[in-house]
């Protein structure tokens, strides 16, 4: 019989440390393996299939755009990139979008943006841009320069120079690292994904916010994991009362696509001229219809739907035997548990549901659609394997 897994191993580069399941198919917050067994899926692809496997209007959307037209070059205008850029402008009161290909992709033309912004108002010698510990913002070398958690820089120096890492939520710390550097950006999560769901406080952020505005620098928010309605709110920033520069955004974007996103501010959005940035599929037709049909359909009423999954599940896991602490916002909830995160996802798996890690936490990324019965499912397997 053919062996997947074994051609896996021998002939697909070793950077991932996959679990022995192989999946074929999905329907909503449901996945299939190979063996019939059936999961709740509470992973989402991490948070990329923001509407769950194959929905029907993101299917339609992608198949009808895939027999219309793929491709063809950046040389010519297409209606779903228009369209796509619009829509996000006019959801989020940004200016202008650049269209890449990934999360890693969108950050690389947000720090373009800055450090060309900031070149041309205070010369080229202010390029640093501020980035936080424990943060994570791609694996290309300028994006893993900015990640601000050394594992990952190991044995791949040098990597780009130019960036600080500030201490998150410490305050005090940030205005030193700006008073005291030529900053050119300052780039954060509102909420550290990989770094184990961890949320930035509201007078940090807007701290960030403040400092920027006083200095002329360029505030970019990356919104890669906690965009596209994640937390309840369109952007993880709308919960913050402060106004980007800067959006990055990518995973949940495509609903399953790969498509990135630099959303940029009347401020900063003629930075970028002809020449200055490309990507061959930058805003691909088949992408763009996809992440159109994603984004017209983030609406109050859908995203009230999303808090109120979100209020069952901490209400449900805080307190609960064996959970230290649940952190998060909307469906992007991390769980600090007294077992081992990994025993907790192995537990998980064996009852037919996919859950993430975080650093030591067990992570949730749900498809935001998600039923309320696969969500109550689901969450009861979380609950008694954390005990
Ligand atoms: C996943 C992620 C990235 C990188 O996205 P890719 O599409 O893998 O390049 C960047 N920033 C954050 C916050 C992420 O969660």
């Amino acid at each position: 019989m053919e062996s997947i897994v074994s051609y896996d191993k021998e002939y697909v580069a070793g950077t991932y440390g996959r679990f022995p399941v192989e999946i074929v198919s999905g329907k909503g917050s449901r996945m299939y393996g190979i063996d019939g067994k059936e999961y709740i899926d509470m992973t989402s692809g991490i948070g990329v299939n923001a509407f769950g496997a194959c929905d029907p209007e993101w299917v339609a959307a992608v198949s009808a755009q895939a027999a219309t037209l793929q491709h063809t070059s950046n040389l010519y205008y297409t209606q779903p990139c228009a369209r796509l850029a619009k829509a996000l402008c006019e959801k989020t009161g940004m200016a202008k979008v650049f269209f890449g290909n990934s999360g890693a992709e969108a950050n690389e033309c947000a720090i373009k943006v800055a450090r060309k912004y900031s070149a041309q108002k205070k010369g080229d010698g202010c390029y640093t841009i501020v980035t936080l510990e424990n943060s994570f913002h791609g694996r290309t070398l300028t994006t893993l320069a900015a990640t601000g958690q050394d594992h990952y820089h190991e044995l791949f120096q040098p990597l780009t120079p130019g960036f600080i890492h500030a201490v998150a939520n410490d305050v005090e710390g940030l205005k030193k690292v700006v008073a005291e550097n030529c900053v050119a950006g300052i780039m954060l999560e509102c909420i550290q994904g990989e770094g184990g769901v961890v949320p930035l406080t509201k007078e940090f952020v807007q701290t960030a916010a403040q400092l920027c505005k006083e200095n002329d620098i360029p505030l970019i928010i990356d919104e890669v994991q906690t965009g596209n309605g994640r937390t309840g709110k369109l952007y993880a920033y709308m919960n913050y009362d402060i106004q980007p520069d800067i959006v990055s955004t990518a995973k949940g974007l495509g609903g399953g696509l790969p498509i990135g996103a630099a959303l940029m501010s009347e401020k900063v959005q003629n930075v970028l001229v002809a020449g200055d940035h490309g990507s061959t599929y930058g805003g691909n037709p088949v992408c763009a219809a996809g992440a159109l049909s994603v984004i017209n359909r983030l609406d109050e009423s859908f995203l009230a739907q999303v808090k109120a999954k979100s209020e069952y599940v901490f209400q449900e896991l805080q307190n609960a035997p064996g959970v230290e602490a649940v952190t998060g916002m909307g469906l992007m909830i991390g769980i600090k548990t007294e077992k081992a995160a990994k025993d907790v996802v192995s537990a998980c798996m064996a009852k037919g549901v996919l859950v993430l890690t975080a650093k030591d936490k067990v992570r949730l990324l749900p498809p935001l659609n998600i039923p309320m019965e696969d969500l109550k499912q689901a969450v009861q397997v979380v609950k008694e394997a954390c005990k």
